[in-house]
């Protein structure tokens, strides 16, 4: 075992720290309280490799590791939740799929250009009736005159506003249930196909959150991802890559909250002395960063098993179980260690106390990633 990060690894963490707190750390406040889309910071992360982490060089990517894809989202997160998210969704979810499940065509089509953020790509499974059940689907595609046709809406699809391609799941085969959802690639403009509603919300607020409709929206045979009635097995392998970029991005917003709660503790005087040196608090501390720690381990652990080909189903779930809720906690510690301040926007840890929470839902909720895991437990 090596639990050492790489001079590489720590060079990427260093920058991607630096960056964040130059180009994003200035902004949070204001992108928060407008959800403004940081269009302009996406734009330069993919100019620095950044939205293509994952995938090969040949294919526009920096031909990293999901190792250094955590690092990425853990840093981005630990400065601002909604740029991780942004990243997140357009890297695991949408390019991930194009390049698990897509041909060598709309591989050389769409990886090169959301690698270099010159297309941002949204990820739309989730429907108003369909959520944990996603295999409820009710989007349909039906094939006429050589096309397929789509119809039905999709709800929460994250950048659904900003996005140049859409992966989208719909029903080709009813009767066959979930081996009967077939996956579509939809570039903004086609006929037929438009975002509706963008959602208010408690945090992620700098993230767009939406609705995507399709209105008999035509699309070739050539916008099929992956073969017919694969959709559905597909997302559930794009979900177990996705489940670790939630991970980190529970372990960094963690990370934020708690690197402001002890620096906050140390400047704080009351009763003549800093707060840290009172027990109570050195104990909420303690237990912050070891929480932190473990789920960072976990996190490492299931992206080093995906880095190494291996089925990753049950350790990304505990993961992204384990990271979303320590990081709920950890937050919560971090507003108690600020006091009355935690409640005021400008010391910004209540801005983690809101963010934090989506990491228990996105992505399968905590009581659905309970439901894999003891699947695979009895399983095993
Ligand atoms: C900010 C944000 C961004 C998102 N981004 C995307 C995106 O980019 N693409 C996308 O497709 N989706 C996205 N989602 C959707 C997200 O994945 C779903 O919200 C989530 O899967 C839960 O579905 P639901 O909201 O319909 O809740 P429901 O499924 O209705 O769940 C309600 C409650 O019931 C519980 N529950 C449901 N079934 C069971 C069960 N079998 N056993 C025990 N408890 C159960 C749930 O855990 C939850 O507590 C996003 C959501 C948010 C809020």
């Amino acid at each position: 075992m090596d639990f050492e990060l790489s001079s590489e690894q720590l060079q990427l963490r260093r920058a991607v720290r630096e960056f964040a707190e130059a180009e994003i750390a200035p902004h949070v406040l204001a992108w928060d309280e407008e959800q403004i889309f940081p269009l302009a910071v996406v734009k330069k992360l993919g100019a620095l490799g950044y939205l293509g982490s994952i995938f090969p060089e040949d294919l526009g990517g920096a031909g990293m590791g999901y190792i250094e894809y955590c690092i990425l989202i853990e840093e981005l997160s630990r400065v601002d939740g909604s740029v991780g998210l942004i990243v997140a969704a357009h890297t695991s979810l949408c390019g991930n799929h194009i390049f698990i499940a897509g041909d060598q065509e709309q591989k050389r089509r769409y990886v090169p250009k959301l690698s270099s953020g010159e297309w941002i790509g949204c990820w739309s499974l989730t429907e108003p009736e369909a959520g944990s059940d996603a295999a409820g689907t009710r989007t349909q595609a039906v094939a006429r005159d050589s096309c397929w046709v789509l119809n039905g809406a999709k709800t929460f699809t994250t950048n659904a506003h900003y996005a140049d391609v859409c992966v989208a799941m719909a029903v080709t085969d009813r009767a066959a249930a979930q081996h009967g959802i077939s996956a579509f690639l939809i570039d903004a403009g086609t006929p037929g196909y438009r975002t509706g509603r963008k959602e208010n919300k408690l945090g992620m607020r700098a993230s767009a959150t939406g609705e995507v409709i399709f209105e008999n929206c035509r699309l070739s045979g050539s916008q099929l991802l992956g073969r017919a009635g694969e959709g559905f097995v597909d997302s559930l392998r794009v979900l177990d890559g996705g489940r670790i970029s939630i991970a980190a991005l529970a372990v960094g917003m963690a990370q934020g909250a708690y690197d402001a709660a002890l620096s906050y503790s140390k400047q704080r005087r009351q009763f003549g002395r800093p707060i840290s040196e009172f027990q109570a608090i050195q104990h909420k501390l303690v237990d912050m960063a070891t929480s932190i720690d473990a789920a960072r381990l976990l996190t490492w652990r299931a992206a080093w098993l995906k880095d190494h080909d291996r089925r990753v189903t049950r350790e990304s779930a505990m993961a992204k179980l384990f990271a979303s809720e320590i990081a709920v906690r950890a937050a919560d510690e971090a507003v108690q260690i600020h006091g009355g301040y935690g409640f005021i926007k400008e010391y910004g840890v209540e801005k983690f106390y809101r963010d934090v929470k989506l990491c228990t839902i996105g992505e399968g909720t905590s009581e659905i990633q309970r439901l894999v895991i003891a699947r695979q437990l009895l399983k095993d």
